[in-house]
């Protein structure tokens, strides 16, 4: 086997070669042995919830009541109470009639797409559409459209030149994971409406966040179902969890809709609620249609007791207290402001997601070498999980970051920037 270490040697040459760290904690503050916190920066548990002390409990209770394993995949035994009351909780926070509940978020994309497409059918992809969605719409077998990010005139050029004779599928993310912008769903929805194509919508980053914590979708909807528009108080022009969220320019998703609704929400239950899955929130009939179809639901170890246990409590602590959202977009945007007054060249906020340009692979690996050294984690982000030319430091921000953590580290980053030559 030659080819592995040439392989290996190639990727060192590209500075993309990876490598798995081992960190003695989680979550956005981590003790180290040493005494030390390390603020995290990379950790997607965006509301604190996986350290929740109800979401622990709860997840402990279902230890003691039911084992570590679900001990057989859905179909066979693996179905549990509490992965009905989770679906039912989910299907609640998203405003749809059902939910259905996966082992990982990754292979439920996979699974997903792949039930609902095949090969005559037409499947239009957002370009910086996460792995898991590009790899179901490759299985699928069915031919990928993929429209330049957030473009959705370019799509709707390309919707009306393509011809299809079996089904449409328009596929995108709310909250872009590595970018931290916003899809203009309102104008996607009109566009799949109009095409008749299905409009499936991955709301990983925004469950929790926006849409009073049943994403940026249930925003959108909620806020027209009511009759008053989108909230004035939104980021971005939508409706975030919570009220009293910063008052943020409104952006393309001003235009109101008849229904906002996706034809099929999907979200992770592995970061703004604390958990490990993911899960599809859908009619009853689409849910019966995946039960049947979706490789990887049938052919899986059913989500364990404890992961949809402390899932539950964490939508319980969410509906509890509507405002965690809110809160934590606040707080992204102040540290967005902070770095944006130390000279940092960003985007205009838009989420807790807020990545900083580098471009080159190698720099930014050693900008984040030396934040390390300074007590933050941010893992630099290269390609091909960005595109060539792109690399970045993705600064996710999250509900264990104090005021006082952001000004530090928004200190230590200006620093290092200039340091690195990037200022
Ligand atoms: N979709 C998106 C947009 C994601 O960012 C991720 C995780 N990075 C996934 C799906 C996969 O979810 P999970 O981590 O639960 O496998």
């Amino acid at each position: 086997m030659k080819h592995l270490a040439s392989q290996l040697c190639e990727l060192d040459r590209q500075g993309l070669r990876r490598r798995v760290v081992c960190w003695p904690d989680t979550g956005g503050k981590m003790a180290l042995p040493d005494g030390r916190m390390l603020l995290n920066f990379s950790s997607n548990d965006y509301l604190n919830l996986a350290h929740h002390p109800y979401v622990k409990e709860q997840a402990i209770r279902a230890i003691e009541q039911w084992g570590c394993s679900a001990s057989g995949s859905r179909l066979m035994s693996g179905t549990l109470a509490i992965h009905e009351e989770l679906e039912a909780a989910l299907a609640r926070l998203v405003g749809t009639e059902t939910a259905l509940v996966f082992a990982s978020g990754f292979g439920m994309n996979v699974g997903l797409i792949a039930a609902l497409a095949s090969r005559d059918d037409l499947v239009f992809a957002d370009r910086l559409n996460h792995a898991s969605l590009v790899d179901g719409a490759r299985l699928s077998g069915a031919t990928v459209r993929r429209y330049a990010h957030n473009d959705a005139e370019a799509l709707a050029k390309m919707m009306a030149r393509s011809d299809c004779r079996g089904h449409r599928l328009l596929v995108c993310e709310s909250v872009f994971s590595m970018d931290g912008d916003i899809a203009p769903l309102a104008r996607l929805r009109e566009l799949a409406t109009a095409h008749d194509a299905a409009l499936v919508v991955d709301e990983a980053h925004a469950i929790g966040v926006f849409g009073k914590g049943g994403g940026v979708a249930r925003g959108l909807f909620h806020a027209n179902a009511h009759g008053d528009g989108l909230m004035p108080a939104a980021i971005g022009g939508l409706a975030p969890a919570g009220e009293g969220a910063s008052s943020a320019a409104r952006s393309r998703n001003d235009e109101p809709l008849n229904d906002g609704r996706p034809d099929l929400t999907i979200g992770t239950l592995g970061k703004a609620l604390g958990s490990l899955g993911g899960f599809v929130a859908c009619s009853q009939e689409m849910r019966d249609l995946l039960v049947n179809r979706a490789r990887s639901f049938i052919y899986s170890t059913a989500l364990p007791p404890a992961s949809c246990a402390a899932a539950l409590a964490a939508v319980t602590c969410i509906e509890r207290e509507p405002e965690l959202g809110a809160r934590l977009l606040d707080r992204a945007k102040a540290f967005h402001g902070m770095l944006v007054r130390r000279g940092l060249r960003l985007s205009p906020f838009e989420t807790q997601i807020i990545p900083v340009p580098v471009g080159d692979n190698g720099l930014a690996v050693e900008f984040s070498r030396r934040l390390a050294q300074e007590g933050l984690l941010v893992t630099a982000v290269r390609p091909p999980t960005v595109p060539a030319g792109t690399a970045r430091l993705r600064l996710s921000v999250t509900l264990a970051h104090e005021p006082a953590d952001l000004e530090r580290a928004a200190d230590c980053i200006g620093r290092m920037a200039r340091e690195v030559g990037l200022l």
